[in-house]
């Protein structure tokens, strides 16, 4: 392998201009060129790329969002868009991409490199944290500071008004902002895909906690939850059921994307931008890079795109006991 090239894709998270810092960096020091690719697929579709060097990433790493651009792209999602991207890779003497994203860009990589025999490396950048394979995902660390950090201001005004507050967090498949925020910020109840609580046995709680001398409450919901209401109406349904409480509600929304990264994130993409490079100098493709037991490992992407086995039993309880 001489010429990596890398690009984010999908939503963007804190903590990938580290880790594009990372890749940067480690090609050179392993002495390789390096390309960095704009706007994700859409860009390599595009030929938009440039040479980047050590002193390309300065006055990165601690910035949010990706300096590369992220991008969506429909044309990638067809054979065709797939072959001239793979047609630019060749053209600039490509030889492996390093893709930074979640699981649809790691499905748009898979294709690549089973179409074309071409070498791709995959690292997993998202804030939702729900990618199979790898305890963290880059971003999802500084997004769980910055949601406690929201929840706490929301308890102050919840407090001093004997409010109910629904607040909507990020997490379409994955509970692990809500359930970890959640109880970090003390939430008196937390909603997430992976379980279904049941809105009765929700107000039932509520009422209960209400009796013990609560006056003001926090719900945390992530955006997939099993309750079969959108936040608003959840917040009509809550207030009609419940006695005595005022209920706003509060979507936390973007937010939760933006920001510098956490240290955790940083350490995180920087040991992961370094295994990429690594991991394709030893010859090896379509594996994802990722954080298991503070362990950098390598997993195949069909595994880190294949069905969660993590299990939030345990924290489930700990939320349970803990907000009695
Ligand atoms: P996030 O978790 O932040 O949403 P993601 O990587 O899952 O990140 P997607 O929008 O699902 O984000 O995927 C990013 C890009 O990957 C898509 O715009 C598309 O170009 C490519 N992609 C996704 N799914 C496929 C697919 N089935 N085949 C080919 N390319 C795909």
């Amino acid at each position: 392998v001489k010429n990596i090239a890398v690009l984010t894709s999908g939503g963007d998270a804190p903590g990938m201009n580290a880790a594009i810092r990372a890749v940067v960096r480690a090609c050179s020091y392993y002495e390789v060129e390096c390309f960095g690719v704009y706007k994700g697929y859409e860009g390599l579709i595009h030929n938009e790329m440039e040479k980047l060097n050590a002193r390309s990433v300065r006055n990165i790493i601690n910035k949010g969002g990706t300096f590369l651009k992220s991008a969506r792209s429909n044309d990638f999602r067809t054979e065709e868009g797939r072959k001239k991207a793979h047609d630019n890779l060749i053209k600039n003497s490509i030889d492996a991409l390093i893709v930074i994203g979640g699981d649809g860009s790691f499905t748009g990589a898979l294709k690549l490199s089973e179409e074309f025999n071409f070498p791709v490396v995959g690292i997993p950048g998202t804030i939702d944290n729900d990618i199979n394979g790898t305890d963290y995902t880059i971003g999802y660390d500084t997004a769980l500071n910055t949601v406690v950090e929201a929840i706490d201001k929301i308890r102050d005004t919840a407090s001093s008004h004997n409010r109910l507050f629904l607040i909507e967090v990020m997490g379409r498949d994955a509970g692990d902002i809500a359930l970890n925020a959640g109880i970090g910020a003390g939430a008196e109840e937390i909603l997430i895909p992976e379980e279904d609580m049941g809105i009765d046995r929700l107000i039932e709680s509520l009422r209960k906690s209400k009796k013990t001398g609560k006056t003001s409450s926090i719900i945390v919901v992530a955006e997939g939850d099993k309750s079969g209401k959108n936040i608003f109406e959840l917040g009509e349904y809550v207030e009609e059921n419940l006695e005595d409480y005022e209920v706003r509600v509060s979507v936390l929304g973007h937010i939760q994307r933006g920001g510098a990264p956490s240290c955790y994130d940083r350490v995180l993409a920087s040991k992961l931008g370094v295994g990429a490079v690594e991991t394709l100098l030893e010859g090896k493709s379509q594996v994802m890079i990722g954080i298991v037991h503070k362990q950098v490992t390598i997993v195949p992407l069909t595994t880190a795109l294949g069905k969660r086995t993590h299990k939030h039993d345990r924290l489930i309880k700990v939320a349970d006991i803990t907000s009695v």
